[in-house]
Order: C-alpha cells, then structure tokens, then sequence
C-alpha cells in the first residue's frame, strides 16, 4: 500500500540521529562538518558560519565532490528539519558514516539564539561567467567567492604584468593592484597587451584600469602611478595576498624581496631574456627567497636590466600566464606551487625544466635573526641619466624596462656571470 508522506517521514525520521541546534553547535565546534541543503535563495540569506552548502535537490550528484571523505562527521541542516531528514538517510545510503540531522533546522538555530552569517553568495551573471570553474571541484563556489575576496599586486603593467593581469582579471580576482610609473610607448605593443595603439602615451596604470575593468567589472583596480622604493613598498604591498613580480630591474626585485620578507607575502616571480623565461614562488617561510640565491645584486656595470636585449613577444605571455596561475593556486591553496623550484622555459627547444632552489641558512634576509633594512639600490640600472629617482621624472628609458630577466639564477648549463656576490646555489646566471 502506498504510503502518506508523513508516514515517509517518520519512516525515516527513525533511520537517522536527531540532534537539536545546541548539541549540533557542540559537534560543529568539535570539528563536524555543518552541510546547508536547502535552496541557493535560502541560503544567501542567512545560513551556519562554517556551512558548506549544496542544494537538496543536487545533493547525491554532489556530494561526493564537495565532502569527498565520508568517515568525517556530518551536521545536515534545512530550514525546518524534513529536507535534512531526508538528506540525512541519503548520506548514510552512500556511505557516509556518521550523520546526524538537526531538528527545527535553520529556524530552531536562530531561535535558539546561535551565530549565523549571511555568506557572499555569487550573483546569477557570476554564477555563469565563472561557471567553468565552479564546474572544478577543486574550486566550486567556495573557491570562487575566495577568489573574488582575493587581492593580487602586480608589479609592472609590461610584458609578463599584461597577461598575469588579463588571466587574474577574467578568473575573478576582486582587488588588483597596478604599479609601473611609465607611459605606453608603441615599442611596448608588440608584447604588452593590456594597452593599445590608441592608449600611447598615456599611463601604464590607467591603461591597464581600463582594459581590466572592461575585461570584468567585479575586479575593483587599484593603481600605484609611482616607483616602488623603500619608503612606499611596505604600505603598498601589504594590502595584497599575493604579489606577481613583473619587474625588470635589480633595485626593484631586492626591495621587493626584503619587504616581502618582513610581511611573510608570497611573491610569483617571473623574468624573460630573449627566448628563455623562469617562474618561481618565493614564500617566506616556506621556501628560499631571492636573496638566498644571490645575496647583494650584480654591481651596475654588469646588471643587464640595464642594458636593452630583444624578446620575442610571445614569451613574457607564456611566463605571465603561468605567474597568473601560480598566483590563483596559492589563493586557492592549490596542488603544488613552485616554492624552492625554478621552472626554467627554453622557448627555441620548446622544454620546461624545473631546478631545486635551496634556502640559504646564512640568507641576510630570510635567515634566523636576520635584520631586514629596506634598501634602494637607486645607483643600479641609471641609464645615461646618473640620478633616476622618484624625482627624476618618473620614468626610466621605457626599452630598458623588462630587457631583464637575466641576472636570475638560470639554468645550470647558462653562462655563469654577473653574480656579483660570487655566492651561489648550484645555479648560475645567464649573461646578456
Ligand atoms: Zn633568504
């Protein structure tokens, strides 16, 4: 005989743990997983602090992806405590072990005088301009409202900041930060692709505002129209998780470390020389920093950022993406970034290789008491001009900028040279 749904209810009611809003909080406290089943509406507007979330209805197909190990312990909750019933005896039907159901559901846990969030839900156009991701179970809307809850620095709106910034723009990265101090110069188009024919002349930073904000107008841009130096970095670089280095010069990249260091903030770096490209995660206190390489920059005269080398276009957009995605993966606390490695791209053999890079225990930044003083190595990369300060019109010679990229701890075939310290790691330096 077919059954009412109250006696289904019921049924069920006896096949599953109840527990009421105040032993759930205890079991959340101790480490049970709270799950909201209800619908997306409901739960934008109010839900259990520590939820995760997934809608009744999509519950089977789901929940293998969002809670994958199912000896840990559940909390199901709904509004009134029949769809969590219900959800409560599907859970047990696949496997999951310990279930419990909380009765009066979101209402009773109100009542009851609990704490409760109203969570950053995606809007219907997010949910489908990031569909793709959230598609990953890796990212899911969790990981989509972090990433636009997230905040990236660039350093340098050029050749490795243009695609860094377009990826980190379109993936929905909410804060992005733009420093460069220099003007698009047509010379620049033929690898810098935030900026356009129509937009030489104006400034980097607002160049790259514009194309950003047309790209994805979740993406609120901050930008810096100055040069970074010791009395600016800490204030700037601290209000970001994350920093892409797209600089092309020693002063900028040693500065950056130091401070880096003294905040704990993980920089990407990225350089380019020619027909090469290295990408690296330098995280303090997971890995090496830059100065554990190569102690004290090359002296002036030998610093190639100085000096002004080709790059074929492409390859500061193969470097840049993959500091964008370095970047995405440390926000997400995804797989493995490349802390302590080198990943080292030779454009003409098409190969990547990956070099260990080791912390140096005597490092005169990153080691045990080491003293930090923030230095603007201003003498370095001067060309012709002897003085280039942030007084000095603000800009150096636009083709000396990102000629860089040597001078980085190279592959271990490359032409040891200017490594001023004389110090190393098992990696050399490739010369201009
Ligand atoms: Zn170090």
């Amino acid at each position: 005989m077919a059954k009412s749904f109250r006696e289904i209810l019921q049924q069920t009611r006896q096949e599953i743990r109840e527990v009421d809003p105040q032993t759930a909080a205890d079991l959340i406290r101790k480490g049970w997983k709270a799950l909201d089943v209800r619908t997306d509406e409901e739960y934008s507007q109010g839900a259990l602090p520590s939820a995760v979330h997934i809608d009744r209805g999509f519950l089977e197909s789901r929940v293998e992806d969002v809670l994958p190990d199912r000896s840990e312990p559940i909390v199901v909750y709904c509004a009134g405590g029949v769809r969590s019933a219900f959800a409560a005896k599907t859970l047990q039907e696949l496997g999951y072990e310990q279930v419990v159901s909380m009765s009066g559901g979101f209402n009773a846990w109100k009542d009851a005088g609990l704490e409760w969030k109203t969570p950053r839900v995606l809007t219907a156009d997010q949910r489908n301009r990031y569909h793709r991701h959230i598609l990953l179970p890796e990212v899911g809307t969790e990981g989509q409202v972090k990433l636009l809850e997230s905040s990236v620095l660039l350093l340098g709106a050029g050749g490795l900041g243009s695609p860094a910034a377009l990826y980190l723009a379109a993936a929905g990265v909410g804060k992005i930060g733009v420093v460069d101090y220099d003007v698009v110069d047509s010379s620049n188009l033929q690898r810098q692709i935030l900026h356009n024919e129509e937009r030489v002349g104006t400034l980097k930073v607002e160049s790259a505002r514009e194309t950003i904000t047309k790209l994805n107008p979740d993406v609120e841009v901050l930008t810096y129209n100055t040069r970074l130096d010791s009395s600016n970095v800490l204030d700037i670089i601290s209000k970001y998780d994350v920093i892409v280095d797209g600089t092309d010069n020693f002063p900028t990249r040693y500065l950056l470390n130091d401070a880096s260091v003294m905040l704990g903030r993980p920089v990407v770096h990225g350089s380019i020389f020619r027909f090469e490209g290295q990408v690296s995660v330098f995280w303090p206190g997971k890995g090496p920093c830059y100065r554990c390489l190569y102690h004290v920059p090359p002296p002036p005269e030998l610093a190639p950022s100085c000096a002004e080398a080709g790059v074929l276009g492409v390859l500061p957009g193969i470097i840049g993406s993959l500091q964008a995605m370095e970047a995405i993966k440390i926000l997400l606390g995804l797989g493995d970034p490349l802390i302590g490695r080198l990943l080292v791209y030779d454009a003409l053999e098409a190969t990547f290789r990956t070099l260990k890079l080791r912390r140096d225990p005597a490092c005169p930044t990153c080691s045990e008491g080491a003293e930090i003083t923030l230095v603007d190595y201003d003498e370095y990369c001067l060309p012709g001009n002897g003085g280039h300060g942030r007084s000095a019109a603000g800009r150096v010679d636009a083709r000396a900028k990102e000629s860089a990229g040597s001078g980085q701890p190279a592959s271990s075939d490359g032409a040891p040279a200017p490594n001023a310290a004389g110090e190393s790691t098992g990696a050399s330096v490739s010369a201009v």
